[in-house]
């Protein structure tokens, strides 16, 4: 794997261009969210057409895509539809019908990430155990299926237990936290009972939570982006710097891990690995996501090739873009807005207001729910990889009380 410390990707030769070469670069991406509007942001500097399917009718691509199908991406016949009018398929959620991809593979549909990735990611249990049996380090994790089975977990792993289910998380919605045996059998109907398919994790002491962007070509070429670190407010992302201020030795080591996990799974696109870092050093991976991830927003303004834009090379046949990064260090915050209706949308613009007297920062405001501030290019790296701010930032919306950046 290239890792990104400032090496450059080799100009790739006439002759090669395009790796694949899909004849029409009609991209079907299913969801519409706020990743598949940032896909039709870089597609339309490539000449590259997005079509999305969501089923909302005002997504937030919905008006930058090139084409928006209002459907769900959970339903056989509808993605059906959508593929034919395709040239290659991809995802901005892993929650879709995999089955169906499958079964359009065979019938010679181009997905890329293949649906076999997308299979094993969607089932987090299944992802845990496809690493594992790649050697990559992980907390341990065993499947339970009713309270005597979480019982024989907890004095397996000890306490706080991670409970998760399988299926369907996001934001740590899926996710519950047993402290004691006591709070098993309530952390489990929090989670909506045995049925809806659960495992545990042991707990993983992490001093730092790390996430490597790696993008992977059609040719399974792979480059690394620079690790950063996230930082989780309420499991919802919230702090991104990169790159993550710690060793040579460690980032190596979290780059490494996050190309091996990469490695292991089939198609082309941009993976985003999410890693803990323990006090001892080690590395483990939590998860994977198929696509471009908010840990990788940052490369818009940071580095010379955005995830967004890579996604799009990777999964039709281009070569890939270099992922270094050429600035000295960038930090995004992550601001959640209101509901529609709530008095968010003029906090919004005063918070915009006030984040553009920043020199460098750039906001990326997504729809009216939900809105971002990424601060680029303002953060300096010191020589010894720490973060001088060279700039204050105080802003506020009632969902993020006392936001306040120093
Ligand atoms: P999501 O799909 O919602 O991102 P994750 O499985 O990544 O769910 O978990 C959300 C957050 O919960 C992680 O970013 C981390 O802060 C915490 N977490 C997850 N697994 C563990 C674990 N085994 N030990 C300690 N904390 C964990
Ligand atoms: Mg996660």
């Amino acid at each position: 794997c290239r890792a990104s410390r400032g090496s450059h990707v080799t100009p790739v030769g006439k002759d090669d261009l395009p790796i694949h070469g899909v004849a029409e670069v009609l991209v079907g991406v299913l969801g519409g969210g706020q990743l598949g509007r940032m896909l039709c942001q870089a597609a339309s500097q490539m000449a590259i057409k997005v079509m999305v399917l969501d089923p909302q009718e005002n997504c937030p691509a919905s008006k930058l895509a090139y084409h928006h199908m209002v459907g769900s991406f959970d339903d056989s016949a509808t993605v059906q539809e959508f593929a034919k009018r395709c040239g290659v398929l991809t995802v901005e959620i892993e929650h879709v019908d995999v089955e169906t991809l499958e079964k359009l593979e065979l019938q010679g549909v181009d997905c890329q990430p293949k649906a076999s990735t997308i299979r094993i990611i969607q089932d987090k249990y299944l992802q845990k155990v496809h690493f594992s049996q790649h050697d990559i380090p992980l907390p341990e994790f065993m499947q339970i299926d009713d309270l005597e089975g979480a019982k024989r977990a907890g004095d397996l792993f000890g306490y706080p237990l991670m409970i998760k289910s399988k299926r369907l998380a996001y934001d740590g919605r899926g996710n519950a936290v047993a402290k004691s045996e006591d709070e098993l059998s309530s952390a489990v109907t929090a989670l909506g009972g045995f049925d809806r398919g659960l495992y545990v994790e042991k707990w993983a002491p992490f001093v730092k939570e790390l996430a490597v962007i790696v993008a992977r070509g059609r040719d399974n070429s792979i480059l690394c982006y620079p690790a950063v670190e996230t930082i989780h407010k309420e499991n919802i992302c919230h702090i991104v710097k990169a790159p993550a201020n710690m060793s040579w030795k460690i980032r190596e080591l979290a780059t490494d891990i996050a190309s091996r996990a990469v490695s292991s799974l089939e198609g082309a696109g941009v993976f985003a690995v999410e890693l803990f870092l323990t006090k001892d050093d080690q590395i483990l991976l939590n998860e994977v996501a198929p696509r471009p991830h908010n840990s990788g927003h940052h490369t818009i303004e940071s580095c010379y090739t955005s995830q967004y834009e890579q996604h799009l090379r990777a999964v039709v046949g281009l070569p890939l873009g270099d992922p270094s990064m050429k600035t000295p260090a960038a930090i995004m915050y992550n601001l959640l807005g209101e509901d529609e209706g709530e008095p968010g949308f003029h906090l919004a613009h005063q918070l915009i207001a006030r984040a553009l007297c920043i020199p460098g920062a750039t906001v990326h405001w997504i729809t009216q729910y939900l809105y971002y501030l990424y601060c680029g290019r303002n953060a300096k790296a010191t020589e010894d990889g720490s973060y001088h701010h060279c700039w204050t930032f105080h802003g506020q919306c009632r969902k993020a009380p006392g936001f306040n950046v120093i």
